[in-house]
């Protein structure tokens, strides 16, 4: 019996391919590969113009900083998120303000926003959590009256829908991550996307230390022209290597989320006849890419979340607790926040099962068995 892990990426002979010819080329840094992903991803996305960076979570900083969030000002954010977007608002001294999610989506909802909103709130980070579309319109109907800047991490989005578009489409700007825990991978690496050519000029400048001309422009003429940094940047680029597995990568996409979703009908057939367990699923107004395929464990299942998890790994089955709570973690343990009853309640119930592109049909049926057994 072998391990059947929770994600594996996939790979084939084409990422390989096109990485050799990057290095034949001599060219490893950012470069027109980068430009020709960016250009792709974007179209992809329906999502405007696109900057690739080093992850989501350098994507999400400068996504505050081209949105002008600013010391002092207030960022609204799920606390059940990865760390990464509490982060974000805190790198530019902005301070987080936890809001609690939808017990059925895991997702901030406008209701859960407008209860945390002040004269001070900035900005709202929406996720779409597991790939999990967020309903965007109903908070926009909450934010866009007072001016609030919505920013989406889509880290996990790619390849969901929201109202027929691809997620991330009617956002003012939207990051992604390109880790090989997510759909897209490019080994690490992220992207900002956004409607606004001024936002992502700002933020193509900023994550090349500022520069006023590219390395890419500087090495293309003999004499470079002398640059300028008008602003203080950082080096949050995506290599030429990366980009060129990113282009094969997004060619695989819709294959891949149409097996994720082959794979995920087929739990969510078993489990819906299992007593106390209850799978994520479409939201009405979308369809996810089953990133992350959660369920939750309540009173009425034999076991509690960490016993059903024990039972997992006793058959070699690698399944995940679900998604982590950022206000109980230390280092926002001075954060005053409202309560977040589900929060903690999906974050203490849920589990992530076993999902990846290759998972075999007795690989899937291992899990079912054992969650139909326990
Ligand atoms: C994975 C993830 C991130 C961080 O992505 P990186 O590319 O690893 O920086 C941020 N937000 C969410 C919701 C994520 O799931």
């Amino acid at each position: 019996m072998s391990r059947i892990n929770v994600m594996q990426p996939w790979f084939g002979p084409e990422e390989v391919a096109a990485v050799s010819e990057v290095i034949a080329s001599g060219w490893v840094a950012q470069g027109p590969r980068v430009a020709a992903f960016e250009v792709a991803f974007a179209e992809a996305m329906q999502a405007g113009h696109g900057v690739a960076t080093s992850s989501c979570t350098t994507a999400l900083h400068l996504a505050m900083v081209v949105a002008g969030v600013r010391a002092g000002d207030e960022v609204v954010v799920p606390s059940f998120s990865f760390i990464a977007t509490t982060n974000a608002p805190t790198y530019v001294g902005a301070r987080p303000v936890f809001a609690d999610v939808d017990p059925v989506t895991g997702n901030l909802t406008a209701e859960t926003v407008e209860a945390v909103l002040t004269d001070r709130t900035r900005a709202v980070v929406v996720v779409d959590q597991g790939g999990v579309p967020v309903d965007l319109d109903a908070i926009r109907a909450v934010t866009d009256p007072r001016g609030i800047v919505v920013i989406e991490d889509a880290a996990c989005g790619a390849g969901s829908t929201y109202r027929g578009r691809p997620v991330g489409a009617g956002a003012d700007v939207v990051t992604w991550s390109f880790h090989p825990r997510k759909i897209v991978t490019t080994g690490e690496g992220g992207m900002l996307t956004t409607p606004h050519a001024a936002w992502a000029q700002r933020a193509r400048r900023l994550r090349e230390h500022a520069m006023s001309v590219s390395a890419a422009d500087r090495h293309a003429s003999v004499l470079a022209p002398a640059e300028e940094y008008p602003e203080v940047g950082y080096n949050y680029r995506m290599t030429d290597l990366q980009a060129a597995v990113g282009l094969v990568q997004l060619g695989r996409l819709p294959e891949v989320v149409a097996r994720r979703r082959e794979i995920a009908a087929t739990y969510a057939k078993h489990i819906g006849e299992i007593p106390g367990l209850r799978a994520v699923a479409d939201p009405a107004w979308g369809t996810c890419n089953f990133q992350s395929f959660w369920v939750e464990v309540t009173s009425a299942y034999p076991l509690d979340r960490d016993g059903l998890l024990a039972c997992l790994a006793a058959a070699d089955i690698s399944a995940r607790r679900g998604i982590m709570a950022a206000h109980r973690q230390p280092a926002y343990a001075g954060v005053r926040h409202v309560p977040l009853p589900v929060t903690e309640r999906l974050t203490d119930g849920t589990l992530i099962l076993p999902v990846f592109h290759q998972m075999s049909e007795s690989e899937q049926a291992r899990v079912i068995d054992v969650l139909v057994g326990a």
